[in-house]
C-alpha cells in the first residue's frame, strides 16, 4: 500500500486511476493544477506520483523540475500523448522514471506502478552533505562543522539544486530557470548576488569556496571543497 498523487485536469482519467489504485489499495489524493500540486508536494511525502504533461497551469514537465530541483524523491510517471517521443525524452530529462502515454491499459498503468514502487530509493535524500557541509531538505537547514550558515530561503534552494548535481556546472540563466517558477520576475543577476552571499554566510564559518564559476560553463557545486576548512 502506498501514497500516490495523482496531477491530471482531466475528470475522466482522474476518476479511472482513482478507481483501480484504490482497488490495490492505495491512499490516493488528486490535483488537478501544477500550483496546487507542488504546493501538496512541498509539505506531504508520497510514494509515487502520476503526473500529467498538460495542466492548466504549469506543464508536468515544470512540476517535475521544480520537485526535483527541491530534492523531491518521489518516482514519478508522467501521463503524455500516444508517440510523442519527443515529450517522453524531456520529460526523462526533467527528472520522471517513466511515463505512459495516453490513453492507456488499466493493465499497463498497474505494472508501471508496481515496479516502480518496488525500486529502492536510490535518489532518497532528505539529507545532503558533502564534507563538512551538511543540508537538510526538511528542515530547510544548512550546517558548515556543525554550525548553521543563515541563508534566506532563495540562496537555500540554489545551494540545495547545485549540490543535487555535483560537479555539473550552470549559468545564472539556467539556475533561475530550474530553480524558480517560470513565471518569476527575477533576473540572472539575482542569482549572481545570491551566489555571492552563499559564499560569503560559508566562508565566514570557515569554509573554502564551496561554489566556483568557471569561465564560459557557469557555476559548479564542488564537494571536493568541503573537506577543507
Ligand atoms: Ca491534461
Amino acid at each position: 500500500m502506498a501514497k500516490i498523487l495523482i496531477v491530471e485536469d482531466e475528470p475522466g482519467v482522474v476518476d479511472l486511476l482513482r478507481a483501480l489504485l484504490a482497488a490495490e489499495q492505495h491512499t490516493v489524493e488528486a490535483f488537478s493544477s501544477g500550483q496546487q500540486a507542488l504546493a501538496a508536494l512541498r509539505v506531504f511525502k508520497y510514494d509515487l506520483v502520476i503526473l500529467d504533461l498538460k495542466l492548466p497551469d504549469l506543464d508536468g514537465m515544470e512540476v517535475c523540475r521544480q520537485y526535483r530541483a527541491h530534492g523531491g524523491d518521489a518516482p514519478i510517471v508522467m501521463l503524455t500523448a500516444r508517440g510523442d517521443v519527443d515529450d517522453r525524452a524531456s520529460g526523462l530529462d526533467a527528472g520522471a522514471d517513466d511515463y505512459l502515454a495516453k490513453p492507456f491499459h488499466v493493465k499497463e498503468l498497474s505494472a508501471r506502478v508496481r515496479a516502480l514502487l518496488r525500486r529502492p530509493a536510490a535518489r532518497r535524500a532528505d539529507i545532503l552533505v558533502a564534507g563538512q557541509l551538511k543540508l537538510d531538505l526538511r528542515t530547510r537547514t544548512v550546517e558548515w562543522t556543525g554550525r548553521r550558515v543563515p541563508l534566506i530561503p532563495k540562496e537555500f534552494d540554489i545551494l540545495a539544486f547545485l549540490m543535487r548535481h555535483e560537479g555539473e556546472a550552470f549559468s545564472a540563466e539556467q539556475i533561475l530557470e530550474r530553480v524558480w517558477p517560470s513565471d518569476a520576475s527575477i533576473q540572472a543577476v539575482t542569482i549572481r548576488t545570491h551566489i555571492k552571499n552563499i559564499r560569503r554566510k560559508t566562508e565566514a564559518l570557515g569554509a573554502a569556496t564551496l561554489i566556483q564559476h568557471v569561465r564560459g560553463l557557469g557555476y559548479v557545486f564542488e564537494a571536493s571543497a568541503c573537506s577543507r576548512s
